[in-house]
């Protein structure tokens, strides 16, 4: 890259011969981004250098974004090492987090501290597949009841259909759901190491086809909101979506003592009186203290869909006393994450999830997405614990004043 490319495209695109989204077909992407972040500067009179201060090559963004200018950067931290026993992931880890919030990270990192001194956590996942539901229109409900009969009928040529577009992804399940002269037909497949929302979507429009081809249904729009993705919603809470995985540990009565600084009795209620009750006083589908938190920062450590806390959030938080000992779950219903595909190219979500030693495909196929699921819900459960524990002993207002402003 050279000034003058970079000024030259500037001067282009002031005189109206290119448009600002055209750069990257005239020049690299560094200098593409180079001449975008200048001109934008120059118009706005905001100094854009750090944005444009990025330490990989632009061209290895190229699939997640258009009009590049630079790159948000979000500290990372690691918590841990934490020690997993999961389906998919056994032994001791590091847990990325990319965060502005000071404070979580030292709370999570005493959390995976305190699980580590009670010999770990054990985490599973329950269950996977990722939803596309297509809306189409019919004629009434007769023709709507007709439709749900006939994709009951016919899985196997959806199937077939659908599987033809994809060497990974496999569909599990098709369900029809009717509200008057509309069917919802949803999709669910097991997309292995990939979140997977490119993937069913390319294969339930195949499917769709079908659909449209055999019966009077007309397909209205490939998203029809059950899926249902980037929105709270009661169906992936209930039904899962993307991984269902769960994490627990059972921590003695004297490390929660000695590292806590508060007693079982005091986690479990404040769990009960916070996390279920005071969830279902205020109608909230997460029952939990602040599993978006945890959620949202392994996220954007290791390139998840940063939107998709929403569905991450869905998450249960159990506390009891067990024989004086104090036990901890956590459920997250509908986390979606891959180690292939989207963000998690990206040079520095790359490394992060190395980090995990969940990169790439993994042996059998879908089993380091189950790894890393299984250590975010870990990293949940850290979460959890211990900030349950500062809410018992009270600590909560102290320790944000000393570590978050
Ligand atoms: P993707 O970037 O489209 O790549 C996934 C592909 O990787 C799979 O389709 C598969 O190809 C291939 N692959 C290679 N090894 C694999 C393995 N071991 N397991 C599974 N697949 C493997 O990613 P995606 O996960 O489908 O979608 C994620 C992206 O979708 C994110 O960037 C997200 O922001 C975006 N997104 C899209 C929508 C939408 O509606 N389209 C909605 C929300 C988010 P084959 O299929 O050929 O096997």
């Amino acid at each position: 890259m050279s000034d003058t490319d970079a000024n030259t495209l500037v001067d282009r695109v002031r005189d109206g011969d290119i448009r600002l989204h055209e750069l990257e077909d005239h020049a690299d992407a560094d200098t593409a981004a180079t001449a975008r972040r200048r001109l934008v500067a120059s118009e706005t009179g905001v100094d854009l250098d750090v944005i444009g201060s990025y330490g990989f090559p632009a061209d290895r963004a190229d699939a997640n974004i258009e009009n590049m200018i630079g790159t948000a950067q979000v500290p990372m931290g690691v918590v841990g090492p934490v020690t997993v026993h999961g389906g998919a992931v056994d032994g001791e880890r590091y847990l990325p987090m990319a965060t502005t919030e000071g404070a979580l990270v030292a709370s999570v990192n005493r959390g995976c501290s305190v699980i580590d001194a009670a010999g770990g956590a054990t985490a599973r996942v329950t269950k996977s597949g990722m939803t596309r539901a297509p809306v189409f229109r019919v004629t009434d409900v007769a023709e709507a009841e007709a439709l749900a009969g006939w994709v009951r009928d016919n899985e196997d040529r959806l199937r077939e259909a659908a599987e033809a577009t994809t060497n990974h992804g496999k569909l599990d399940d098709v369900t029809a759901y009717v509200v008057g002269d509309s069917v919802f037909i949803r999709f669910r497949f097991d997309t292995k190491d990939a979140m997977g929302m490119n993937m069913v979507t390319i294969a339930t429009r195949a499917a769709a086809e079908v659909v449209e081809t055999e019966t009077p249904a007309a397909l209205v729009a490939l998203s029809g909101n059950l899926c249902s993705d980037k929105k709270p919603a009661a169906i992936n809470a209930v039904e899962g979506r993307g991984r269902s995985v769960t994490a627990d540990v059972s921590i003695p009565r004297e490390v929660v003592e000695e590292h806590l600084h508060t007693t079982p009795e005091a986690v479990a209620e404040v769990n009960t009186r916070k996390n279920l009750v005071g969830s279902a006083k205020a109608g909230s589908l997460g029952f939990n203290a602040h599993v978006a938190n945890v959620v949202a920062a392994t996220f954007l450590a290791t390139g998840q869909d940063a939107a998709q806390v929403v569905e991450g959030s869905n998450a249960i938080t159990t506390a009891e006393t067990r024989g004086g000992d104090l036990y901890v779950s956590v459920s997250l219903a509908s986390l979606e994450v891959g180690t292939v595909g989207g963000g998690t190219k990206l040079p520095t979500q790359a490394e992060a999830i190395d980090l995990l030693g969940v990169a790439g495909g993994g042996d059998p196929p879908g089993s380091n997405a189950d790894a890393l699921a299984e250590c975010v819900a870990a990293g949940a459960l850290a979460g959890e614990l211990s900030l349950l524990a500062a809410l018992g002993s009270r600590h909560l207002s102290s320790a944000h004043e000393s570590l978050g402003r």
